[in-house]
C-alpha cells in the first residue's frame, strides 16, 4: 500500500518496470527465446545418395548446428524436396535455382581421389544456401572446397560463411532476397 502513497513518477516507473519484466518473461517462454524470427525449413531429399546418404545427412546437422536463419530437414515421405541430393560417378557439384532450392550431386570422382565425404555434402549443400566457391582457401574455410586438399577433413564453415548465409536467410524473412545464380557450381 505504501507504494500507492508515493509520487506518480516512481508509480509509473513501477508500470514501466512491470511491463519490461512481463516482456522479458514471455521473451523467455519456450519456442521463442532462441528464435525470434522463425528458421525457414528447407527440406533435402537424399534417398538418391547411396552410400553417402549417412554423410549428406551430417552435412545437413552441420549446417543447422551453424546457423539460425534456416534450417535443413530431411523430406518428408510423399513430399517434393526444396533439394534433391543424388550420387553420381562424376565430380562433386551444385545446381542451385532459387535460394534453398536445388539439386546437389556428391560426384565419386572426388571421393575416389580422397576427398572427405561429409566436408563434399556440407560444401555443396552451402551453395544451395547461396554461398560461392572460395578458392583457393585454407581447410578453415568450407567453400575453398577442394582447393585445401585432400588431407582437409574440416565440414564447418567458417565464422563468414555463417554470417553470409544468416544473412541470406534472415534478409529472405525480412523481405530483401538476395540474387541466387542459378546454373552449374562445380566442387
Ligand atoms: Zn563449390
Amino acid at each position: 500500500m505504501h507504494v500507492r502513497l508515493l509520487t506518480g513518477g516512481v508509480a509509473a516507473a513501477c508500470l514501466m518496470s512491470l511491463c519490461l519484466t512481463g516482456g522479458q518473461v514471455a521473451s523467455a517462454a519456450p519456442h521463442t527465446s532462441d528464435a525470434p524470427q522463425a528458421a525457414r525449413v528447407v527440406t533435402y531429399d537424399a534417398s538418391g545418395s547411396a552410400e553417402f546418404r549417412s554423410a549428406v545427412d551430417r552435412g545437413a546437422a552441420i549446417w543447422n548446428e551453424s546457423v539460425d536463419a534456416v534450417e535443413l530437414r530431411p523430406v518428408a515421405t510423399g513430399q517434393r524436396a526444396n533439394i534433391r541430393v543424388l550420387a553420381d560417378n562424376g565430380w562433386p557439384r551444385a545446381l542451385p535455382t532459387t535460394l534453398g532450392n536445388g539439386t546437389v550431386y556428391i560426384g565419386r570422382q572426388a571421393v575416389d581421389q580422397g576427398y572427405h565425404t561429409i566436408r563434399i555434402s556440407a560444401h555443396e549443400l552451402g551453395h544451395i544456401l547461396g554461398l560461392p566457391d572460395r578458392k583457393p582457401g585454407p581447410c578453415s574455410s568450407l567453400m575453398s572446397g577442394s582447393s585445401a586438399g585432400t588431407s582437409c577433413t574440416n565440414p564447418y564453415p567458417n565464422a563468414a560463411e555463417k554470417a553470409e548465409v544468416e544473412g541470406n536467410f534472415g534478409g529472405e524473412l525480412a523481405g530483401q532476397a538476395p540474387a541466387v545464380r542459378a546454373g552449374v557450381i562445380v566442387d
